[in-house]
């Protein structure tokens, strides 16, 4: 694997792997303490090779626990701090580890081995060595990712090592210099973290925490900022947008920073513009990728009046080994400005589904006519002058401050919660297609004599239970009856529509 490979060579030098709150990783460090995470893995389970679960948020040991499960030849699972322990659990149920790495002090009621800080501590002091013979290999999963699932229940996505190679083989021409520092604000349970953790560091690159809390604070974020010397910064637009809300983020800030990637969702001109503006010495790349097809498979640099015309910059050409195809009911669509749905093929396309061959075989194929493995991402797209425009989805995915969320998956968990009958989630756009906002429509079992404001502080107490906070709707409404659409579905653009034009 490409980056246990360059880290071991990094380790024989002096290089900072990660900074976190001021604490410092060396490259030597992250390799033999995930050396000694791996031997303790080796050891204690032997031939059972079930994932690792790493809950937590950008805790320092995070990192050598995801590079020690790799050493060790297991697939990790990293579960972010912000979900909830019954959401948690349910992955847990799924993946059955035999050990749970955990940051954050939760109860986990099954009989796995949890290790905390101070068990980490005494594993990482005694040295171990890993062969590269126990490392993954090409086929073995390396990672598994648990998005929004239609059901009400998280679905998990594993990469393998072949299709993370394949990831930095056609990313690391994009990254403009070797070592540098990279911005690492993406949770490692989101794959755009990848970008950091697995392109990052196979160019030697020093990993830069911005953790839940800093990300909240931007005075805090950016004090820690202006001492980073961050040179390529990683993120969804969105926490871009709100960082250009500050005058602050400007260049006198963050001088050594040479490019932006972006990844996740739209990019719009106004964020371009605003960048170009404050950062005249930073390139803008805009990248596009499903977590099926390993953090991202299109790229380009952003440059002048690209896209103008269009309502939101290109999403590129593919990177190196990736091929992409356009099609419309099962037919290839050739010509310039149609859309189709957005089909990759190639070795950064996972292995499907954990777990459910049927939702595999709805989206992964082998394509019949090049014999690679394909992905329908459900993405709609056009092709103009040889770079890809996104154009929205096909289904009711969307992201929402870069999260993935089906609604459907919030329906089924707030239809969980005592008195609600039916619920209907919409998004409430904003003038170019963005999503500002949730608001759930509900159908109450029974009157419950609550004000709007008290119910809504209930509901989303409950609703807390089973949701991350980003998937909890900012508006809950309850309503009589649902409109129908023409096809008898509830018509969600209508009840979004009641909310247009409000705060
Ligand atoms: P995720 O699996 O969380 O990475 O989400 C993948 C989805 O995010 C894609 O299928 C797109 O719908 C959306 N997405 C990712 N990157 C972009 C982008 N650059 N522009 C627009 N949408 C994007």
């Amino acid at each position: 694997m490409i980056v246990l490979e360059q880290l071991k060579s990094y380790a024989k030098t002096d290089r900072i792997a990660l900074v976190n709150r001021g604490e410092r990783l060396s490259y030597k460090e992250l390799d033999a303490q995930s050396d000694a995470f791996a031997a303790w893995l080796l050891e204690t389970f032997r031939e059972d090779r079930s994932p690792v679960v790493i809950c937590g948020d950008k805790e320092t040991s995070f990192l050598p626990c995801i590079y020690g499960a790799l050493k060790a030849g297991r697939a990790y699972v990293p579960i972010d701090s912000v979900v909830p322990e019954n959401r948690a659990a349910q992955i847990v149920a799924d993946v059955k580890p035999k050990a749970v790495v955990d940051f954050t002090g939760r109860n986990f009621d099954c009989k796995v081995r949890i290790l905390q800080q101070a068990d980490l501590k005494r594993i990482f002091s005694s040295p171990g060595t890993v062969s590269p013979e126990s490392w993954i290999t090409e086929n073995d999963p390396a990672y598994i990712l648990f998005t929004s699932g239609s059901t009400g229940r998280p679905k998990g996505v594993p990469i393998t090592a072949g299709n993370l190679d394949a990831f930095c083989r056609g990313i690391l021409p994009f990254y403009l210099e070797e070592s540098g520092t990279v911005l690492h604000q993406v949770s490692y349970s989101f794959d755009v973290s990848g970008c950091a953790v697995y392109a990052g560091i196979s160019r030697g690159m020093t990993l830069f925490t911005v953790d839940h809390a800093m990300a909240a604070n931007l005075q805090e974020c950016f004090a820690a900022l202006e001492k980073s010397e961050l040179t390529l910064w990683v993120s969804t637009p969105s926490f871009a947008e709100l960082c250009v809300q500050s005058e602050r983020f400007h260049q006198t800030l963050l001088p050594r920073l040479r490019q932006f990637l972006f990844c996740g969702e739209v990019l719009t001109h106004t964020l371009c513009d605003a960048l170009s503006k404050r950062f005249p010495a930073a390139k803008t790349l805009n990248t596009y990728g499903p977590t099926e097809a390993t953090v991202l498979v299109t790229a380009a640099e952003i440059t002048g009046e690209m896209g103008q015309g269009s309502r939101s910059v290109p999403i590129g050409r593919a990177i190196d080994g990736v091929t992409l195809r356009l099609e419309q009911d099962g037919k290839e669509v050739m010509a310039d400005g149609q859309t189709g749905e957005l089909l990759i093929l190639g070795p950064t396309v996972g292995p499907g589904y954990f777990g459910r061959p049927d939702l595999t075989e709805k989206s992964f194929f082998i394509d019949r006519k090049t014999g690679l493995r394909g992905y329908r991402t459900g993405d709609l797209c056009y092709q103009k002058d040889g770079l890809f425009y996104y154009c929205g989805r096909a289904d009711n995915q969307l992201k929402l401050n870069g999260y993935r969320i089906e609604l459907e998956d919030i329906e089924a968990n707030l239809q969980k919660l005592p008195n609600i009958q039916r619920a209907a989630v919409a998004p409430v756009r904003d003038g170019d297609g963005k999503v500002r906002y949730l608001a759930a429509f509900l159908l109450l079992q029974e009157p419950d004599g609550l004000t709007p404001l008290k119910r809504s502080v209930a509901l989303k107490k409950q609703a807390a239970e089973f949701l991350p906070p980003y998937m909890i709707p900012r508006k809950l409404l309850i309503v009589d009856a649902f409109p129908l659409n023409v096809n008898g579905k509830i018509d969600k653009k209508a009840l979004a529509a009641r909310l247009e034009g409000t705060p």
